[in-house]
């Protein structure tokens, strides 16, 4: 890319620092300008158009250019541009978007509590679980285990929950209490001979394993995405989170169910939760929520987990605990309309219909000879490619998004898997455009 001075380019090399991104790498490369977006499709500034293939950041459901959250976030700015939830201020946006959760919610949630990333919401569900061991008389119940490849962010806690070495390297993580349990990535990590039960329950033998080596009195929380997405679309074998959930029960463990990608129909059901059956005590939503219009996310807990909460909250005078922009009015305001959006227009619907194809066209990738294996449900799928001589672990992926990109894909690569989270607007013919450009893209790579 020929980088001119004063582009947006040549400034942004000077002064932005970016996330996930190799900072030599960028000075020396300079980064990729989106300018606009319109349905499944983003424009770079030299006016070439991209297949959104990953909905950027898993998360623009609707699709991009959609007017109605453009209307809703002017409409809501002219009248209350921000106001808080602190001592006991209230808004409407963040009223009507909490009930509207709490009426959606796969299992029966109590209170919906409001901040602006995925983070934030699982650095505040570990606080509330440390809270709430506190007020039960349980100050030693405090561990959260979470899961190798897991996903959760990127604060000091939640990155401590992600189980990505990238997350915790140089930046002296993870912190203690937190633990980390098997990945279900059966084809991964199966061993010799082992059947797909076989692995389930040793999954689950792991997880009680390490809470008895524990002590069950220290473990409080467990921590897991319904499908893993970040950590490489890792989709659970059956009978997994069955299994995974009678140990929870047994040790009296509370569980955290991540919904930040698999929530507002992913998975071909409004939550992962109900796709595989889970009884999750507090829920943590981002991304869709909003369609990553607004900057927001919410975490949901249940009567169990709101009770000591409120007792604890009496008991010091206050619940501790608020970031500035919780429940932003304007946030609030575009993740209801989203939310409408998703229901009038019956996305989910259109997610579990057009899963069928999605899933075939990753199927048929997969008998590339340079594929070794394609996982997806809904509509977030990956490819896994087979390691080559000459790259190492991690390699092959980067480069075969390049030529994805150069088809006009935008895709993931996530070591060497690619992987696939198209916006849930998308159409029948708007697959096969995808995946037929893919196909393009692996056969000048191979
Ligand atoms: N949880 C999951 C499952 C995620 O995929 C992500 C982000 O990708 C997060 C949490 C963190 O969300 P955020 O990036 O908004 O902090």
């Amino acid at each position: 890319m020929t980088i001119h001075p004063n582009s947006i380019e040549a400034r942004d090399k000077a002064y932005h620092l970016h996330s996930y991104t190799n900072a030599r790498a960028l000075e020396r490369d300079g980064a990729l300008v989106i300018e606009r977006g319109e349905g499944i499709h983003v424009y770079d500034n030299a006016g070439k158009q991209y297949i959104e293939g990953m909905a950027g950041l898993w998360s623009v459901g609707v699709g991009f250019g959609e007017s109605r959250l453009v209307e809703a976030a002017a409409k809501q700015m002219a009248k209350l541009p921000y106001y808080h939830t602190f001592t006991a201020r209230t808004h409407s946006p963040s009223v009507e978007l909490a009930e509207k959760l709490i009426e959606i919610a796969p299992v029966p949630m109590s209170k919906a509590y409001f901040t602006n990333s995925g983070s934030e919401a699982n650095d505040t569900a570990m606080k509330i679980v440390w809270y709430r061991s506190n007020a039960l008389g349980k100050p030693d119940k405090k561990k959260i285990i979470s899961r190798t490849k897991g996903y959760h962010g990127v604060t000091i806690a939640s990155a401590s929950l992600t189980g990505l070495p990238n997350n915790h390297r140089s930046f002296d993580l993870p912190i203690a209490r937190v633990l980390h349990t098997s990945c279900p990535h059966y084809r991964a990590f199966k061993t010799e001979g082992e059947t797909e039960a076989q692995f389930v329950e040793r999954c689950a033998k792991d997880l009680e394993d390490l809470i008895l080596k524990q002590g069950p009195d220290t473990v409080a929380a467990f921590i897991g995405e319904p499908v893993m997405g970040a950590g490489g679309v890792i989709v659970p074998p059956a009978g997994y989170w069955e299994a995974i959930q009678k140990v929870l029960k047994k040790y009296d463990v509370l569980f955290i169910a991540d919904e930040v990608i698999c929530g507002f129909g992913r998975t071909g059901e409004m939550f992962g939760a109900t796709t595989y059956a889970l009884q999750p005590d507090m829920m943590t939503l981002s991304k869709q929520i909003s369609s990553s219009y607004q900057p927001i996310s919410a975490l949901l807990i249940n009567e169990n987990v709101y009770q000591p909460l409120a007792d604890e909250s009496a008991k010091i005078g206050t619940f501790g605990h608020g970031v500035t922009a919780a429940g932003h009015p304007v946030a609030a305001a575009v993740a209801l309309e989203n939310i409408r959006i998703i229901e009038e227009r019956d996305l989910v619907g259109n997610v579990r219909s057009l899963s069928p194809k999605f899933l075939a066209r990753l199927k048929s990738i997969a008998d590339h000879p340079l594929v070794i294996e394609y996982r997806g449900v809904g509509l977030i799928g990956a490819f896994e490619l087979v390691p080559r001589e000459g790259f190492a672990a991690g390699q092959l992926g980067p480069k075969l998004f390049g030529y994805l990109m150069e088809e006009g894909v935008i895709s993931r690569a996530i070591g060497d898997s690619i992987a696939f989270c198209p916006p849930m607007i998308i159409t029948d013919e708007q697959v096969d455009d995808m995946f037929d450009k893919v196909e393009r893209g692996l056969e000048k790579f191979a």
